[in-house]
Order: C-alpha cells, then structure tokens, then sequence
C-alpha cells in the first residue's frame, strides 16, 4: 500500500495554506483586534472558529473517532468536491464509480473537469468488484462507493468494500450518509488501518439537519489536515454551529428505530399493491419501487401534493420511483393514494397532517353546532371564517391576520337559540386546533407580552406552559356590540384557555366598546404569535423543568 500522499496533486502539496486570524490565536477571551470585526456584540459578530473545534468534540465523543480524523463540510457535497480538488489533476486523472449512484458524484467530477467512469452494479444490485478494479487505470485516482446506496437502497457487505480499500491503487471515498439506518457496520473502525479511506458521513438523514448543512469527512490525521488547508477558512458559520451543539444533545436511537420499522411496514403494503412490482430491500430510510407506470403515478402523486423521487429514467432503475419514509401518516396517505391510482379496493382517508408541520384540523360535531377549525401556525395569516355572527368572525379575522396564524373557521350553530352554543364550541374547537398544532411545543417562545394600542389599551398575557388560569377584566359598557352580547367575550376566551392548556389574563381599558373589544382580540393575537413563534434552531422544551404539559 503506497503512502496515500503520493496520490495529492502537486499544487496542494505545495500548498501554503490561508492563515486566518482567528487560526493563529487559540484563545477565546482576549481584546480581539485582529480580523477587522465589528465589536459590538449582536451574537454574530465575530468570525466561527475555522477548525470546529467544539463541534468536532462533540462529534468525536458520539462517534468514538479523535476530532483530528474528522473533516466538517458545508454538506457532504463539499466534502465531495474536496476529494476531487485534492486528488485529481482535471483533463488528467479520473475517478470510477458504481451506477446507478448519488447523483453529486457525478456532478463534482463534471465541476472539477475529471473524467468520471461509471461501473453498472450487478445482480441485485450487488458491488462489482472486478468491474471496479479493472475499469481503474493509472490515473484513476479516486474509487467512489455509497453504502447503504442511494437510490438502490441496498448496504454492500464490509468485506468486498475492504477488499476494494486494500487492491485499489488509489483514494476510496465510502459515502456512509445512511449508515444509520443499516444492518451493516459502519467501516469506521477500518480508518486506522487504511490510510487510503475517506467515509463521508452526514448529519442530514438520520440526524434530521437536512437544513443547517453539515457534512462529515472521517480520514487519517495527515489527510484531515489536507482538507482543512484547501476548504474556504470558515466553511461552518456560528448558527449552524451553535444549532447543532442543541441537536447533537438528544438521543436519535428511538426515531431512528422508528424509521426503520416503518420502513418495513410500508415495504410490506406497498409489496402487496397490484401494480407494485418489486419493492427492493433497504438499509436506508426510503424504498426504491419498481411499478407499472413510473410517470403516470408520479405524476398522480405529486398532484396530490405527494412528491417522491422518480428515478425510472436512469439506467438500473427502470420503472423505479424512490419513495422516502415518513410519518406513519404520511405513509399511511401514500399507500392509500398508490392502492387508489392501481385501483386497489381502499378506502380513502383523508390526509392526516404530521405534528412536525404544526398545522391541525378538529372537527367538533354536537346536537347544538357543528364546527371545523383548521390552523396552520407557519402560516401567513390568511382567514376564511364564518360563524353566523359578523362582529364575531371580524374578531376571528383579526387573530388570524394579527397572529400571522393561518385560520379556517366555519361554524353552524343554534343561533336562532342564542350566540352562546356557538361562541363556546368556536372557542373550544379553536382551542383544541391551537393546542394539536403545537405539538410537542419544542422550540416555542412559550410567552406572550402586551402592547398598547390606540385609544384603548388592552393587555393580553399568555403562557403556554400547560396550566390552565384565566383572568379577566374588560369593562364593557354596552349589552352588545354588533351582533354579538358582550358578556359572551369573557366566556369565549375562557373556554378558548381550557381548551388550550394555557394561561390566560386579559385587562383593557377603553370608552368605545367596540374598540375595547377589537383591541383585546388584536392583543390576543399579538400574544399568541410570540408565543407559538418557534425558533428554528432550538428543539428545546422551553421550561426550566425540562418539561411541558
Ligand atoms: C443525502 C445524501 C448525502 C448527504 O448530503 P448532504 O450534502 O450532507 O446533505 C450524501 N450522500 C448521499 C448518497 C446522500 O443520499
């Protein structure tokens, strides 16, 4: 086995790396007048630390590798891109591959102007070993292999990808993205032996930060320190940083197992459909399928708002779509769309919408009204709501357009009787929406606080918290306002608080009723909206506890 250094091109051995400021001094307190930064602290004003060194840590301790063997990438697809500026002289050398594969390989190679050889996996999707081997010549400077494999979804066994380690005369990259999901060992424990491995692993499948762009390179030390010379000198910036120390702090185990449970549950009813050919076996999180008409089902899917991946087009995957694993719901949607589009005898239900889009719909059927109240908390305050009482649904749109909330409210109820029946459900249905949509309430703000307004001051505190306190101290002058009895706004947002789980307290002030009346519902939804308003970047239970109701 050659040094693997004798594989980098000349112009990165030579390379004198940037030194950035915040490189040569190690220190985190001191007067940092070195890197032209603006002193005052906003959170963001002074430059990441180049080298990771706390991610890498904390990598280093969930993965049981030394943080001088792991590279952190904008994506694997940097770390991909490095491979190639590091190993290959463009219109020089080349590198080989298996097919059908990640699509980025390719695409990098293409960027990087090498030579790209492709090499069709055999029966089964197995590793064409030979194939492998004898398609590399003495410019094939890197092998690249993808197990579990994106999109066959198969692992390869360890022993034929050392095998390749040990006879290529040249880099092999093994992109691990899926290990997570696998029966296979990730290889590792192989590194220390094998100077010519790079793994590629990723904390956007199995570790759900698809959005903060993080990839992981694992190599030897000398090679490690290689790709930290070539990257851009802060390729990791402070927010994605800061959001991952948070996210690498929980215990993946039991959703990961999940996914692989469901996964098989959805193989086996997906298995059974008419039109389903094959469903192969996976390591991953998601199912390649082969089906009658490729097209046409994604086509009917995706009008439905399902969108998976059609890949029938690329060569290995004939008639193949690559379905990913959701929510039990969301499977439970696809399966019944898949069984209606092959004319399968289901049932369709009707889409049920995953806790994690913190959207909900509740139905609430009595002898007295009959009301649906769907809300979307990422929404943008649209509103179409209709109760039977015009003052009531004006105050309704004002929630929604004040709160940002979108909100479909529609409400038949005994109005001949009174405007009670349907006050109260509006506002237990509403409540009960709120509440399903906020999920496990990870993330939240939890409070609200008051403004004023106006010539009214109404002031609106709110507590997600998950105990249940009303207050309330509106003075209305006037038996009514519009159509709608004054007295029933305490009752309302009584039962709007029961409903909820939350602390409510409402105090206003004002001469006009109609404005005292507007003005509390506005507060209401200026409270509610800091209140729900989820910071992206935290999963944490927003008490002290650790815990919410
Ligand atoms: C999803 C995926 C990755 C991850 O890419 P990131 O840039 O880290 O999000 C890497 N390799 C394969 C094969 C993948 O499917």
């Amino acid at each position: 086995m050659k040094d693997y250094s004798a594989y980098i091109r000349k112009n990165i051995r030579e390379l004198t790396p940037y030194s950035s400021a915040r490189s040569e001094y190690k220190g985190t307190e001191g007067i940092f007048l070195d890197a032209n930064e603006n002193p005052y602290d906003n959170g963001y004003n002074r430059y990441p630390d180049p080298l990771q060194i706390r991610l890498k840590g904390i990598i280093s301790g969930i993965k049981g590798i030394p943080s001088e063997n792991i590279f952190i990438g904008n994506g694997s697809d940097e770390a991909i891109d490095l491979c190639y500026r590091i190993f290959c002289e463009p219109r020089i050398d080349n590198a080989v591959a298996i097919a059908p594969s990640y699509g980025m390989y390719k695409v990098a190679a293409a960027v990087n102007d090498i030579s790209f050889r492709e090499v069709q996996l055999e029966e089964g999707f197995s590793l064409p070993v030979d194939g492998l081997l004898s398609a590399a010549d003495g410019n094939t400077k890197l092998m690249l292999l993808c197990s579990p494999n994106n999109p066959t979804g198969n692992a390869f066994p360890k022993e034929k990808i050392l095998y390749l380690v040990e006879h290529f005369d040249g880099m092999v990259v093994v992109d691990e993205a899926y290990i997570d999901f696998s029966s296979q060992q990730s290889l590792l424990d192989e590194l220390e032996s094998h100077p010519n491995l790079i793994i590629l692993q990723t904390l956007s499948k199995a570790w759900g930060m698809a959005g903060l762009r993080l990839g992981l390179a694992y190599a030897s030390k000398d090679l490690i320190s290689v790709f930290s010379s070539v990257k851009y000198p802060y390729n990791i910036n402070i927010a994605g940083m800061r959001a991952a120390f948070g996210l690498l702090g929980r215990d993946i185990t039991k959703e990961v197992s999940e996914l692989k449970h469901d996964r098989e549950i959805l193989a086996g009813r997906l298995g059974k459909i008419s039109c389903v050919r094959e469903v192969y076996p996976s390591d991953a999180n998601f199912l390649l399928v082969k089906v009658d008409d490729p097209k046409g089902l994604y086509k009917v899917l995706s009008d439905k708002k399902m969108i998976v991946r059609d890949r029938s087009s690329i060569p290995g995957c004939e008639g193949c779509l690559r379905i990913t694993v959701g929510t039990p719901e969301e499977n439970d949607c696809l399966v019944d769309s898949v069984s209606a589009y092959c004319g399968d005898d289901v049932a369709e239900k009707p889409a049920v919408v995953s806790e994690s889009v913190r959207m909900a719909t509740v139905v609430r059927n009595t002898k007295e009204t009959k009301i649906t109240v769907a809300v979307d908390l990422e929404g943008n305050g649209v509103s179409s709501i209709n109760t039977g009482l015009h003052f009531f649904d004006h105050m309704l749109d004002q929630i929604a357009h004040h709160s940002g909330i979108s909100l479909r409210i529609a409400a038949e109820g005994d109005l001949q009787v009174d405007e009670h029946h349907t006050m109260e459900d509006v506002a237990i249905t509403l409540g009960e929406a709120l509440y399903k949509a906020l999920g496990n309430k990870r993330g939240i703000e939890r409070y609200g606080f008051a403004l004023p307004m106006d010539d009214c001051r109404a002031m609106v505190l709110i507590d997600l918290g998950g105990r249940i306190d009303f207050e309330w101290d509106v003075p209305f002058t006037r038996e009514m306002v519009g159509d709608v009895p004054t007295e029933m706004f305490r009752h309302f947002f009584k039962s709007l608080s029961e409903a909820m789980h939350c602390n409510l307290h409402i105090v206003a002030k004002g001469e006009n009723n109609h404005h005292l009346a507007e003005s509390v519902f506005k507060a209401f939804a200026r409270a509610l909206r800091q209140a729900v308003h989820k910071n992206k970047f935290s999963d944490e239970i927003p008490s002290s506890k650790g815990m919410l109701w």
